[in-house]
């Protein structure tokens, strides 16, 4: 229904306009975090406003040229439904790319305020949870899953382990050991395990730790004389998965006091859950602890093949919501080799870039950060897009000036009539120069220098060929020149 008359907020003056604007959307708002996940919500309507109305439709405003697909596939629905929860008369939603509304606060709402965590306000900045009196288990962080793990003939054992330890926690494989380079997927892996088990059956007893904590555990407990508390609080446990074990060489107490809480778990048919660097044999650890670790469950994690390390990169692209150019995608795979982590860490980096200069990456910009990352990826200037610093060709002219600067002659002697020795070779050179890199004809050398015939010039041009042969000097004279001048 169009009216004729103007809305009271249309005729108001800016600033009032721009508060019931912001006043509006922080009520749709309200109604849409409920349903949104929580981490999409933040991404996504982090800087948006109301930028106007336009008859039924309410304008919406993007910071970012990204987020319009994104929000007219995802969030056109929940939007509409909550804009005419507010307000009737809202018919259709229509979005608009506005870049000035990013870090514009007046304009738009701080989510991370308006729209606290209500995760994070129970727990303030917390990276533990205590389990009970003494017992200390690191945030199994949710992010790490065993869905979103990419499975590829490097993790295919390993994956698989996890999973059937997840389905039946202190059967077959138990203890399980995982064992690999760093930024390869163990934690991800132990954690995800954990996550699943806990799923599975909420109140179990999960205790993740790093070999660290565990030591800081035991220290702390010996100075407090409660060694024998924690001892009984660990046999408590359900599962107990305990990263990087290698950090417990040469550390006797506490290889103790893992063996003998291993020891009562594995008795009483517990899951422990172990990673190291390296298979348990070359651990630098107490026999006893090693032969039982190779009583369960072994297997390894390795650097991922290429179409793993693609299909990781899909997915992490898809989890950050990223769109990137599969082209992208598959070059950063491609030369990226090391370990996942590094993929990660180029992706994020060009998520930063993308968020400074407002634009998608592309290969050029991606080499340039592996560049920067000094990564030392084996890509060819031309393939990505970097133009070869340019070597102009230099004139004749130029090339003279070099060669009589380079013998400190003058170049009208040069070029002149004079036949002195010190004068010959330097010409010579010149007149090489000129035919082998500037392909000029012996015509147009010979106009240079004075007119001479082109007979004279090749006569010239074949003699110093001659003497570089047999002259190493020479030789070196001229290469040091041509150098110089770029021409080779
Ligand atoms: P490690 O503990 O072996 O050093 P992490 O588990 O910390 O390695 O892995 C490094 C990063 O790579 C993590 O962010 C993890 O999520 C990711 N990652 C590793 N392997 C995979 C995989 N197969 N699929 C998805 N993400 C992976
Ligand atoms: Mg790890």
């Amino acid at each position: 229904m169009m009216s004729s008359v103007s809305s009271p907020s249309a005729i108001a003056p800016t600033a009032v306009k721009t508060q019931s604007h912001r006043d509006l959307w922080l009520e749709i708002l309200k109604i849409i975090e409920k349903e949104v996940i929580r981490t999409q919500f933040v991404t996504w309507f982090r800087d948006t406003a109301i930028l106007g109305r336009d008859g039924g439709n309410l304008i919406i405003g993007l910071p970012l040229p990204m987020g319009l697909n994104w929000h007219m596939e995802h969030y056109r629905g929940v939007t509409l439904t909550a804009a005419k929860e507010c307000d009737e008369t809202i018919e259709n939603i229509v979005y608009k790319v506005d870049g000035s509304l990013k870090d514009n606060p007046e304009r738009t709402i701080d989510l991370l305020v308006q729209f606290q965590d209500p995760k994070k306000r129970k727990l303030p900045n917390k990276q533990e949870v205590k389990m009970t009196e003494g017992l200390i288990s690191k945030i199994l962080n949710p992010r790490y899953n065993l869905e979103n793990f990419i499975v590829g003939g490097s993790n295919r054992l390993a994956q698989a382990a996890c999973q059937a330890v997840a389905n039946q926690p202190g059967g077959k494989y138990n203890p399980l050991f995982l064992y690999g380079g760093v930024g390869l997927g163990k934690t991800h892996l132990l954690q995800a395990t954990g996550n699943a088990i806990l799923k599975n059956n909420p109140s179990s007893s999960v205790v993740y730790t790093t070999s660290e904590d565990f030591t800081n555990q035991v220290v702390e407990a010996i100075r407090t004389q409660k060694m024998d508390k924690i001892r009984q609080r660990y046999r408590l446990v359900d599962i107990l998965i305990i990263d990087d074990v290698q950090f417990l060489a040469n550390k006797e107490r506490t290889q103790e006091e893992f063996f003998h809480t291993f020891n009562t778990l594995y008795e009483e048919r517990k899951q422990v859950i172990i990673s190291a660097d390296r298979p348990p044999q070359e651990l630098d650890l107490e026999d006893r602890l090693i032969s039982r670790f190779e009583r369960g469950m072994i297997a390894d994690v390795s650097a991922p093949d290429y179409e793993t390390r693609l299909a990781i990169l899909v997915e992490k692209a898809k989890a950050y919501q990223l769109f990137i150019d599969m082209n992208v995608l598959q070059f950063i795979a491609e030369h990226t080799t090391r370990n996942i982590r590094e993929l990660e860490g180029i992706l994020m980096q060009a998520v930063a870039q993308y968020e400074l200069e407002q634009s998608m990456p592309t290969i050029k910009s991606i080499a340039e950060i592996m560049r920067k990352l000094n990564k030392d990826p084996n890509f060819e200037d031309e393939d990505v897009g970097f133009e070869k610093p340019k070597k102009r060709r230099p004139t004749f002219q130029e090339v003279i000036e070099a060669v009589s600067r380079y013998y400190s002659v003058s170049v009208n002697d040069m070029i002149g009539p004079i036949r002195k020795h010190e004068i010959l070779i330097p010409r010579q050179i010149s007149m090489i120069l000129g035919k082998k890199h500037l392909n000029l004809s012996y015509v147009s050398i010979g106009e240079v220098f004075s007119g001479r015939d082109h007979t004279t010039v090749m006569n010239a041009v074949s003699k110093i060929e001659d003497k570089m042969q047999n002259d190493h000097n020479l030789l070196r004279e001229v290469h040091a020149l041509e150098k110089e001048l770029g021409l080779v």
